[in-house]
């Protein structure tokens, strides 16, 4: 097959021939680094979908590269929406940034045994593999990157909605600005996710939490010129 890889030293996409079929993407790399380019560079540590540092774009869309298996024609490119170090390898350090910002961790929780049936309500959002994919498909992010984004804000959920947080106001607080009311709610951090993730949702519902808490969506407010006003009732 001949696969297709941007090369930053010179901005171009470099095209390969190697003659492996039904691999994954890792393996055809490191068939390339090894016996055919050296200086090709790329990150990956696991290769069992569990680290997150591999992923990269195939024809535009986010995949790991130890689960997506590349057919010829392909054109690999690093994920968006992060500064590039070399070739396919990025700099992910927004991640914990964001994670700082929404006070994504357990603050102050209740010591005690939580049921199994609550654990469920979180697990889907505690098995995020910090691969970035859903930043790099986030328009929102794209253009301000101040926007707390898809994973910090599923995080955020997650601990929200842990049932041994006896206080999210200080979370709710810190997701107010560039964060739940930025997003665009377009979904497509939703298909990107490895991990069957969707931040989407979370953030719906952060933001349902946070309108019951008492907070209004800026944005509406200004839509609005400043206040809501939905006139005089009709009889
Ligand atoms: S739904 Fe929101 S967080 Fe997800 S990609 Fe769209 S704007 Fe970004
Ligand atoms: S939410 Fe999904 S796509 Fe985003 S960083 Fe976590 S595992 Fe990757």
């Amino acid at each position: 097959m001949t696969i297709s890889i941007q090369r930053s030293h010179n901005g171009a996409l470099q095209s390969y021939n190697v003659e492996l079929e039904n691999v994954t993407l890792l393996s055809v790399l490191n068939h390339i680094k090894t016996k055919i380019d050296p200086t090709l560079t790329y990150a990956h540590s696991c290769r069992s979908g569990v680290c997150g540092s591999c992923a990269v774009r195939v024809n535009g869309r986010e995949v790991l590269m130890c689960e997506y298996k590349p057919k010829s024609g392909d054109c690999v490119e690093p994920i968006r929406n992060a500064r590039v170090v070399r070739d396919l390898v990025v700099d992910s350090g927004h991640v914990e940034r964001f994670n700082r910002t929404g006070s994504a961790w357990s603050e102050g929780s209740r010591e005690e045994s939580v049921k199994a049936e609550e654990m469920e309500r979180i697990e889907t959002q505690s098995d995020c593999i910090l691969c970035a994919s859903c930043y790099s498909a986030c328009p929102v992010y794209a253009v301000n990157p101040d926007f707390i984004g898809p994973f910090a804000l599923t995080r955020v959920w997650r601990y929200v909605n842990d049932p041994r947080e006896q206080d999210a106001s200080a979370k709710m607080a810190a997701v107010q600005t560039n964060g739940i009311w930025d997003c665009m709610l377009c979904g497509e951090c939703v298909p990107v996710c490895p991990q069957g993730i969707a931040p989407k949702q979370d953030i719906t519902m952060l933001r349902t939490k946070a309108s019951v808490m008492g907070y209004q969506d800026p944005n509406a407010a200004t839509a609005f010129g400043g206040g809501l006003d939905f006139g005089s009732p009709v009889f």
